[in-house]
């Protein structure tokens, strides 16, 4: 089997130096070797997070990583307000109402962002005996290609007393992120995506605040108690048997990401997903995702009239090589959505959207087929827009 190019968000391309890491041989988990890997990953992960909490390793995918949030930190019964903007907010909310919460939800139109005026508005009105003990957030929302403004939803919420839990699984490490500035509780990521490790490690950083207010809660979370986890990552361990491989290759992986640096890995994801939306724009084609809301790790691209995005995706992969993803849920047909995050070399995303348009032609689109690639390689070259955006 020739290897097939991966473009959708997660999981993603991963470096043969990380891929290398999951052959070594296995070793005790409650052993020395594994503890100081342990404790290397949660020590490099706390910049990613932007927080001098520790870090906890839990087996597990994303969503284990949310169920964890929601049911370590609230008791049924618990009040919150979830802020979906997509499929994955859902989900969350769905979490929250699964173990017993009453979920109030602050609806967006797909494809935009959340409002912070009125996240801020909903949060003035919310006095009285049973206010929000939670208030659940999306960094990055995968299944609409958008991107939350996190410094403005955290003025948003202010001196609001919920806790604030976040999922950034397809954000974080791909864009700047500060979650003690921001004063979140418990903050959410997953191996598999901007991270460029195979799936299979949940990532929860929570705050000290969160931790007191989990002293009081009546969950009955087992697997995936984050308090179990917290005292066995004192003795530099995790409660369960972890994916050890996976631990092997996220060592490796963080160590180079510190190598490249933060705002050389943030430059990358935005001029990607800025080069995929120039060449969209040549041929015609438009984001999914509002202006002030595009995500730098995945790119939704609306599915032009009388196109059938499956079959321009089978022809992708079938014919060369080269996998993107589809919608989900309601958006299913409507879009397409290509992934800017993992090992992915300039040459890689030119060839894909070079595939992209050839596909599309063969599905009978015409308009402006070539200036694809030609406007992705411009922006490539220079971008006064992600300078801009991502200048210190
Ligand atoms: C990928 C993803 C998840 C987690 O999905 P898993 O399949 O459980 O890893 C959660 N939220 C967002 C925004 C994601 O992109």
């Amino acid at each position: 089997m020739s290897k097939s190019l991966l473009l959708i968000p997660g999981p993603v391309p991963v470096a043969d130096t990380v891929l290398a890491a999951m052959a070594r041989p296995m070793i005790d988990h409650r052993g020395p070797v594994f503890k100081s890997v342990l404790e290397r990953i949660s020590a490099r992960l706390k910049p990613i997070f932007g927080t001098s909490s520790d870090v906890l390793i839990l087996g597990g995918s994303g969503t284990g990583g949310l169920e964890a949030a929601v049911s370590s930190l609230f008791s049924p019964g618990d009040r919150v307000l979830s802020c979906p903007i997509g499929v994955f907010g859902a989900r969350l909310a769905d979490i929250a109402r699964r173990w017993g919460l009453e979920v109030e939800i602050l609806e967006t139109p797909w494809g935009e962002a959340l409002d912070p005026a009125r996240l801020a508005a909903r949060l003035r009105e919310d006095t009285g005996e049973r206010r929000f003990k939670g208030v659940l957030l999306t960094h990055n929302e995968t299944s609409t290609g958008v991107q939350n403004r996190m410094d403005e939803l955290a003025t948003a919420i202010g001196d609001h007393p919920a806790s604030v839990v976040v999922d950034a699984v397809s954000g974080l490490a791909a864009s700047p992120f500060a979650m003690d500035a921001w004063r979140f509780d418990v903050v959410v990521t997953a191996s598999q995506k901007a991270l460029a490790v195979p799936p299979g490690l949940a990532m929860v950083a929570v705050s000290s605040r969160a931790w007191e207010r989990m002293e009081q809660a009546k969950g009955p979370s087992y697997y995936f108690d984050l308090r179990k986890a917290r005292d066995f990552a004192t003795l530099g361990q995790t409660p369960w048997t972890p994916p050890v491989s996976v631990a092997f290759a996220l060592d490796v992986a963080l160590a180079e990401y510190e190598a490249i640096g933060a705002e050389a890995a943030w430059r990358r994801h935005a001029q990607y997903a800025e080069a995929i939306r120039a060449a969209i724009g040549a041929i015609g084609l438009t984001p999914f995702s509002h202006e002030r809301g595009h995500s730098p790790t995945v790119v939704a691209i609306r599915v032009p009239e009388g196109i059938e995005a499956a079959a321009v995706q089978r022809r992708m992969r079938e014919e060369y090589g080269v996998v993107i993803s589809g919608g989900q849920k309601e958006l299913k047909g409507k879009i397409f959505r290509i992934g800017t995050m993992g090992a992915v070399s300039p040459a890689d995303l030119i060839g894909a959207l070079g595939v992209f348009e050839l596909a599309l032609a063969q599905e009978g689109y015409r308009p402006g087929i070539g200036g694809g690639v030609t406007a992705a390689l411009q922006t490539l070259q220079y971008s006064p827009a992600v300078a801009a955006a991502t200048a210190a």
